[in-house]
């Protein structure tokens, strides 16, 4: 029978339930068990697809098309294995499902509560992950005492009620923090999330508290007799430079051998080499490598999370540091001031986004990196940027542009793909997920991916004109990227270049610490060597 591992948190957002969701996953199944993790986000929209970058940050897309919270591409980069439309939940699609099963009069006249209704499907989502896997995994967005977040509790309150100790475990990740003043780390907010969750009916079984400095044996004490959890089961989540350290620590802290003697289950022996050797990597990283960034949300950088990712794992491959300079799209650049803006820098990387903010910035870098020869990937919306920069300024087709900007466009070199016409209903409008692409013999794209058939994670409305694919190969492009049928335009590049490549899909998805992208892999050589 599978386990079952609850996370949720306490005191503040942000301490990193999903970095640590994610590195128990990594542990557990580096120890040979089958883990599978799943997050629940308390908020009331359907799914995050249509929710906005600045509050959100980014979208992850799982191969079977769901568009889900970031948090999923943290745990695909640290358990490397792919997560389904059933790893992500939110309140609203629990809602939903209660909601079209009373329409449908499966409650048979009963009064349709939060319990047990709400609560039955929420048990229902979790224990559905059971099958096959000796580890279930599940994260509790928001914070403990918020009320859209107690049903999601109660429904731990229950499982734990119906499957036993031995059989669930509770997981609290809060905060110890270190008041200067006082010269003391505090560990009364992690008392009282410890209360409130108890409140409830959970009691914690492990707590992992993050805090910038060390604790002593007595803050362990403290924290143990207030919170009722076993001494050697509080564990110090020090702050770290950089995250893909955090299983390392854990495992130090014995956590994998806590869950298991909590399970009663076999601790077997840990292989984190993998893992080691891209630290190391990075640790011994010289020299950097400097990519300019350009899009519209480089105020809220965990909009562009899988892309930053991809980066630093790329850079560490090629035994790099990696420097990121956000350019902001929606300033207006002229040419003496790109200049200035792009500076120093190595290469460019043009990411996805929506809406015409920002946009003629971005042509504007896709023709400086064009005709200076620097590096530039181009990533959905980058790659549709490219083609309109080209149609423009080499084939002279003035007027090129997407109907995303200009619905009435007389030369729509970018257009709303064929059967895709209700553009006004936002949710579930776009291609999403995994498609194959075949490449061309010998293109840029090829020699990078080193395989002619690829499979490449999409989302967007919006694709290359097959009416202008003629015109710009005879002005050079080469279009080294179909889809399976051919019909859809997946890849461009021009081959005049080093490296001038635009995709429409989204690579950063694939990427994995010890397994870099090589796309990115490729513009980071290029940009190495320019
Ligand atoms: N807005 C563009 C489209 O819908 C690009 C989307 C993206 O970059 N993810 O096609």
């Amino acid at each position: 029978m599978a386990k079952y591992i609850f996370v949720m948190g306490g005191v503040l957002s942000s301490l990193g339930k999903g970095i640590a969701t994610a590195s128990i996953g990594l542990l557990l199944k580096s120890m040979g068990y089958k883990v599978v993790l799943q997050k629940f986000d308390p908020y009331l929209n359907v799914d995050p697809g249509t929710m906005s970058p600045f509050q959100h940050g980014e979208v992850f897309v799982t191969n079977d098309g769901a568009e889900t919270d970031l948090d999923l591409g943290h745990y695909e980069r640290f358990v490397d294995q792919d997560c389904s439309r059933e790893s992500s939940c939110s309140a609203g699609q629990v809602y939903e499902s209660v909601l079209t099963n009373e329409r449908k009069g499966i409650y048979l006249g009963n009064t349709v509560q939060v319990i047990p209704h709400v609560t039955d499907e929420i048990k229902r989502r979790i224990t559905a992950q059971a099958e096959g896997n000796d580890f279930v995994i599940s994260e509790i967005g928001g914070t403990v005492g918020d009320i859209e977040g107690l049903p999601f509790l109660e429904a731990i309150r229950q499982l734990h009620l119906d499957l036993g100790n031995e059989n669930t475990l509770n997981i609290l990740l809060t905060y110890v923090p270190y008041i200067k003043s006082a010269g003391e780390l505090k560990t009364k907010p992690s008392q009282h999330s410890a209360y409130k969750l108890r409140e409830i009916g959970i009691q914690p079984d492990i707590l992992l508290c993050r805090s910038e400095k060390q604790f002593g044996d007595e803050i362990y004490s403290k924290i143990s007799l207030f919170t009722n959890v076993a001494k050697e089961c509080v564990i110090n989540a020090i702050d770290v430079n950089c995250v893909y350290e955090i299983p390392m620590n854990y495992n130090k802290a014995n956590l994998p051998e806590i869950i298991c003697r909590h399970f009663k289950m076999e601790t077997r022996p840990i292989d984190l080499s993998h893992w080691q050797e891209f630290l190391d990597n990075r640790k011994h990283s010289e020299d950097s490598v400097k990519i300019a960034v350009c899009g519209k949300y480089i105020r809220h950088q965990d909009a562009y999370k899988s892309i930053v990712e991809a980066l630093y794992h790329a850079a560490a491959k090629l035994k790099k540091k990696i420097i990121i300079t956000w350019v902001d799209s929606e300033r207006v650049f002229d040419r003496n001031r790109l200049d200035k803006e792009l500076s120093g820098i190595d290469g460019i990387l043009i990411p996805g986004g929506f809406g015409i903010h920002g946009i003629d910035s971005k042509i504007a870098i896709a023709q400086y990196a064009r005709t200076r020869n620097i590096p530039l990937l181009g990533i959905c919306l980058g790659m549709q940027v490219m083609a309109i920069e080209f149609a423009r300024n080499v084939c002279k087709i003035d007027l090129a542009h997407s109907t995303e900007f200009d619905e009435n466009s007389a030369q729509p070199v970018i257009r709303l793909m064929e059967g895709l016409s209700n553009q006004k209903q936002r949710g579930k409008t776009m291609r999403l997920g995994a498609y194959t692409c075949k490449l061309s013999e010998g293109s840029l794209a090829h020699r990078t991916y080193g395989s002619l058939k690829i499979s490449e994670r999409h989302r967007h409305r919006y694709e290359f004109n097959n009416d202008y694919r003629q015109i710009m190969i005879d002005a050079g492009l080469c279009l080294s990227g179909v889809s399976e049928s051919g019909d859809m335009v997946e890849i461009l590049e021009y081959p005049t270049n080093d490296f001038y490549l635009g995709v429409q899909f989204h690579p950063e998805f694939k990427s994995r610490p010890h397994r870099p992208h090589p796309l990115f892999v490729n513009l980071l050589r290029a940009a190495i060597k320019a």
